[in-house]
């Protein structure tokens, strides 16, 4: 951070827009709340209502500058508070396993986005199913398997909630892929698959020759549009809060799937990643934190419970730390 006037302009704004984001999550938890209940226990059910109930934020000395320290949230993937913290921690993620891979591997990446048709909501688990196994199969391709040297893959779905479109109230699930791949492969041509083929390799993998699509493309250094698609949950809560019909559906196809999946050099820099080995990476958090902010949710608002100045202890715990996520959306 510099210290020029917009930038300034901008940090003064930042501990209000955090405390934005967070508010927009919570105002969706009372309908979230309502449609999971059925679908889980009690226990649960009542954690999922409480999530964000409680958030303790270190902010700097002008209150400018805040970040999430401690908050009661329930962890559970649909929920909107939560996948929005855990896409903010997966986004930061990618983006290094592939500064990494970029590095010390000498690899560059490829994005592909796979669809298929859309599908009636009955259909939407089998179908799910039948794309893990085309996905499969189009690796085990001869060709795919000599070039691909890793991959992330995101299962996401949407729902068509347009009323005067022919697929209205269908849903789409399709995957984002991140293919990495030696530098070399550009340039040779007996290795390269245009994206021509690359449709009909999926054609042949689904078994399903009317798809008309696929988007290949080379990505570019710090692509972060591509990377939070592949990092942000499989559902967007605007698509499966629509109604209880619709909710289940999504949750009891989405329950238990496997959302993004590590492969290769991928799978191996993941775990250098849970390890700590890849914290060279992170930058430091430079921002001096000097309080600490409670909120209760009261209703439609967060409300400032207590504001305390931290121990000297705690400065130093608190302070000079790595970042951990990226801020998104
Ligand atoms: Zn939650």
């Amino acid at each position: 951070m510099n210290n020029n006037n917009t930038e300034s302009e901008e940090l003064k704004e930042q501990s209000q827009l955090l405390l934005d984001k967070c508010t927009k999550k919570k105002k969706k938890n009372p309908k979230f709340s309502s449609y999971i209940e059925p679908l889980v226990s009690k226990k649960l059910s009542e954690r999922i209502k409480e999530c964000g109930d409680f958030l303790q934020m270190l902010s700097d000395l002008n209150l400018e500058n805040s970040k999430l320290h401690r908050a009661s949230f329930c962890g559970n993937r649909f929920c909107p508070m939560c996948s929005w913290r855990i896409a903010c921690k997966d986004s930061l993620e990618i983006s290094i396993l592939m500064e990494h891979l970029r590095k010390e591997e000498s690899k560059e990446f490829i994005f592909l986005t796979l669809t298929t048709p859309n599908v009636k909501g009955a259909d939407l688990d089998n179908s799910i199913k039948a794309y893990n196994k085309a996905f499969k199969k189009l690796m085990e391709r001869k060709e795919v398997k000599s070039i691909v040297k890793g991959y992330i893959r995101k299962l996401e779905v949407t729902y068509n909630l347009d009323k005067s479109s022919k697929s209205y109230n269908t849903y789409h699930p399709h995957f984002h892929v991140v293919l990495a791949v030696n530098r070399s492969y550009f340039k040779k041509q007996n290795l390269y698959i245009n994206h021509h083929r690359w449709l009909s390799l999926w054609q042949e993998s689904t078994g399903d020759y009317s798809i008309t699509q696929v988007d290949v493309r080379k990505a570019k250094i710090n692509d972060y549009k591509e990377v939070y698609e592949l990092a942000k949950y499989s559902a967007k809560d605007s698509d499966y809060l629509i109604n209880r019909e619709v909710f289940t559906v999504f949750y009891k196809s989405l329950k238990g799937k496997q959302v993004l999946v590590f492969s290769g050099l991928f799978k191996d820099a993941h775990k250098m990643y849970k390890n700590g080995e890849l914290d060279l990476y992170k930058k430091l958090d430079t921002i001096e934190y000097a309080y600490m902010v409670s909120y209760n949710w009261l209703k439609k608002k967060y409300d400032t419970s207590n504001i305390r100045e931290l121990t000297e202890e705690e400065k130093q715990k608190f302070n000079k730390n790595l970042i951990e996520d990226v801020d998104i959306e």
